[in-house]
């Protein structure tokens, strides 16, 4: 493969280690480059693209919005917002909810919200928000302190305060949790970016009554884990739980930038018209994709293949697992999985991407891979043989 991008300065700023593949289309999981060399696009763009690459009936939908209106202003009434936060709210245990651009503003929205929450309960001294180490809530001044990592941190201080680090699923540490100080715990079910790490689910399930007994919000950020992308519409549906708030965003818009805050009524009652904005948030465009993008979701039997193609998948990769020492686990849920190797995994994307397939790191050491959830089993397949192939050449010259 050519380098073509030139070593000139770039007008972009330099906030990503790009690969230098420039990528022009895409149609379900493949992605072609510049060159036109096609890759099977085993990320996703990052769990967004979860019905695959300019999806036909969001795509039609979105054509003919196009042609009605972009942008008017959350100060009118938008009918296909309003449309999506219904198909939200009935395929959930939320009631209401926050439109936005991005992960980050979801996340920043159910924050504002739980401190509101918190004085309009006259709990004024509840002031912080507990997360867990490890997390990822966003890159903006207040979601990059949620996010429990020193490395996003790192040149940013002061950080915006009134968050507390607990270590994640450790029951030890949750009697820390109803100190008189705390109005919501914000907690991934999956954490996506840390390492694909899920949540042990009789702590989740802990934490929600120690949330529930004493009035803390228990936030859960589906950012990642939302819309399908572990098997369930939403990743808490597989516990037993009931979340206070939910924030969503990649997946919802199958690429269209829109983000999502969902609240139980009685949480979501204070926000009132001042409390908080944004001026693109579910604009026509943006929700059309939305509401586009949950009405395949929703449809019969589309994640009851989801789940059997991710079994199938996690079957095979554990069957790896048995033949090859460098996999040391393989964990996650439906088609957000982790596979740990007992090396760094910089060179491991390189050959996969070399071998046509494109595929993402979760920290040093795990390979994160995020199917579409419409692959096909023939796709699956041949990630599989790729994969085997890999390890085999690895193996041949490691040991
Ligand atoms: C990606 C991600 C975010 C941030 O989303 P942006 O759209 O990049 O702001 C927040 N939380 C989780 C769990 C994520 O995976």
């Amino acid at each position: 493969m050519s380098n073509s991008i030139s070593e000139k300065k770039r007008a972009t700023m330099n906030t990503y280690n790009r690969f230098p593949v420039r990528m022009v289309r895409g149609k379900g999981s493949k992605v072609w480059d510049e060159q036109d060399n096609q890759y099977l696009d085993y990320t996703s763009g990052i769990a967004t693209c979860n019905l695959g690459h300019v999806p036909d009936y969001v795509h039609g939908q979105v054509k003919e919005q196009l042609d009605l209106l972009w942008h008017c202003s959350n100060l009118y009434e938008i009918p296909n917002q309003e449309k999506l936060s219904e198909l939200l709210s009935i395929n959930s245990v939320l009631d209401q909810v926050f439109f936005c651009n991005s992960g980050a503003e979801a996340n920043e929205a159910a924050i504002k919200l739980a401190k509101k929450y918190a004085k309009d309960q006259g709990n004024s001294e509840r002031t912080e928000i507990v997360t867990f180490k490890q997390s990822f809530h966003g890159r903006t001044g207040t979601t990059m302190a949620a996010t429990a990592q020193e490395k996003i941190h790192q040149g940013f201080t002061p950080l915006t305060p009134g968050f507390r680090y607990l270590p994640f699923n450790d029951f030890n540490s949750l009697k820390e949790i109803n100190d008189g100080k705390t109005t919501a715990v914000l907690v991934e079910i999956i954490q996506g970016e840390g390492g694909v790490r899920p949540v042990n689910s009789d702590w989740l399930k802990e934490l929600d009554k120690i949330c529930k007994d004493n009035d803390i919000l228990l936030m859960l950020d589906e950012v990642q884990t939302g819309i399908g992308r572990t098997g369930t519409l939403f990743a808490y549906e597989q516990y037993d739980v009931e979340p206070d708030v939910i924030t969503l965003a990649k997946g919802l818009g199958s690429g269209v930038p829109i983000g999502a805050t969902l609240a139980k009524e009685n949480v979501a009652a204070s926000f009132q018209p001042g409390s908080h904005g944004s001026t693109f948030g579910g604009n026509p465009l943006a929700a059309t994709a939305g509401v586009a993008t949950m009405e395949n979701m929703v449809q019969e039997g589309f994640l009851e293949e989801v789940q059997e193609k991710s079994s199938w998948l996690n079957e095979e990769l554990l069957q790896l697992q048995k033949s090859y020492e460098v996999i040391e686990e393989v964990r996650g849920n439906g088609f957000l999985i982790g596979i740990e190797l007992s090396e760094q995994v910089g060179t491991w994307i390189n050959k996969f991407r070399e071998k046509g397939i494109l595929v993402l790191a979760a920290g040093v050491n795990v390979l994160r891979i995020l199917p579409p959830l419409t692959t096909t089993k023939e796709e699956l397949n041949r990630f599989i043989m790729t994969f085997k192939e890999i390890l085999s050449e690895t193996e041949g010259t490691t040991s």
